[in-house]
């Protein structure tokens, strides 16, 4: 096999310079990741080859004579956009009787990273207060001795109930990380109205003042059943939640052409304008206090969101204030006889 097919095959550019610094072979990656046509620089000096990039990467010269002195591998960054902070290219230049340089994106780790940051403060903001309010009923509890029994047992019960919103919130923050680090691959064939079947049932004993109406074709997908009612069963949760005393939910699963739509639909109090295109972000509540006497930290709608797409569908939602909400989850429809072929 020759050498440039294996660098073909990498997500990293490859850029190779002969001693005078003339290229002598770029991947396809690197043309991409410069904005470069493959024979605009063919052959050309690296002096002329920069000359073609834009300011910020100007470093190929720099980095191909300090390779040269030095005969090891030199490594340099690319600063791109107005976050200088976050260095978004890394370059490496390796001597092998010439020079390789390699170039790798470094985007993509570093908005994971920022991503990761910002889900540590929000996960650690919302473990403070339950653990606040445990604390404060503690120290109640340690300061007044005396205290009637009956106040005891109220105080009591709102540990026990915080402690369960603790226990709510560590189990949603390991659910979202254990669905992003799974692989579809071990994914089978669900039938979809056996999962909703799963769901009424326990819907109507959760939330025994509610009315659920079920309007199902048959359909199947290719997923995992436990994940899919997870995904159902917090959104017919939050249609409970987010209604008034006698929740009316409808959910209507249908076939069109290769599609399957699942949606739960309720006459419950709607989404102001302004929320809804954030409802599915992380810990993003519309209305903490009323989140917080159900027990909810605004992580649910990200869930049910990761779990569908996870299944290469698509989930969106639409609301008017006052009078109901509707989710829409669309997948790929997975008919029997297509599955036994595979
Ligand atoms: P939580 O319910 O824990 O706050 P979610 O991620 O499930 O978190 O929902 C995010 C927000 O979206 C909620 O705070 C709520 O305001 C809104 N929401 C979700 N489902 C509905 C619904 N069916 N009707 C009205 N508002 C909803």
């Amino acid at each position: 096999m020759k050498i440039s097919s294996l660098y073909e095959t990498l997500s990293d550019g490859i850029i190779l310079l002969n001693k005078e610094g003339r290229v002598t072979y770029a991947n396809t990656r690197v043309c991409h990741m410069l904005s470069l046509e493959k024979k605009a620089i063919a052959g050309i000096l690296v002096s002329d080859f920069e000359k073609k990039l834009p300011k910020e990467f100007r470093i190929f010269m720099k980095i191909f004579a300090k390779c040269c002195k030095e005969k090891a591998i030199v490594k340099d960054q690319i600063v791109l956009g107005n976050t200088p902070s976050q260095p978004q290219m890394e370059i490496f230049a390796i001597w092998n009787k010439g020079v390789i340089i390699v170039l790798q994106d470094k985007s993509s780790y570093f908005q994971h990273m920022e991503m990761g940051k910002d889900f540590i403060a929000n996960a650690s903001h919302e473990f403070r207060t339950p653990i606040t309010i445990i604390r404060g009923f503690a120290e109640t509890l340690n300061d007044l001795p005396n205290l009637s029994k009956k106040m005891i047992q109220e105080i009591t019960d709102k540990i026990v109930k915080t402690c369960d919103r603790l226990n709510k919130l560590v189990k949603n923050i390991l659910v979202l990380s254990d669905i992003e680090n799974l692989f579809s691959s071990e994914f089978q064939k669900c039938d979809l109205s056996v999962v909703i079947a799963h769901c009424k049932e326990l819907f109507s004993s959760l939330h025994k003042n509610a009315t659920l109406h079920v309007d199902c074709d048959n359909a199947s997908i290719i997923g995992d059943s436990d994940l899919l009612e997870l995904a159902l069963m917090n959104l017919l949760d939050n249609a409970a939640k987010y209604s008034q005393d006698a929740p009316l939910v409808t959910i209507q699963l249908k076939r069109k052409s290769k599609e399957v739509i699942l949606t739960v639909s309720d006459k419950g109090i709607g989404i102001p304008e302004l929320d809804i295109h954030h409802v599915f972000e992380r810990f993003y509540t519309v209305d903490k206090a009323r989140s917080r006497k159900h027990g909810g930290a605004g992580l649910g709608l990200s869930i049910v969101k990761t779990i569908v797409e996870k299944h290469g569908g698509e989930i969106k939602v639409a609301s008017v204030l006052g009078a109901g909400s509707t989710f829409t989850l669309s997948f790929q429809s997975q008919e029997l006889d297509t599955v036994t072929e595979n």
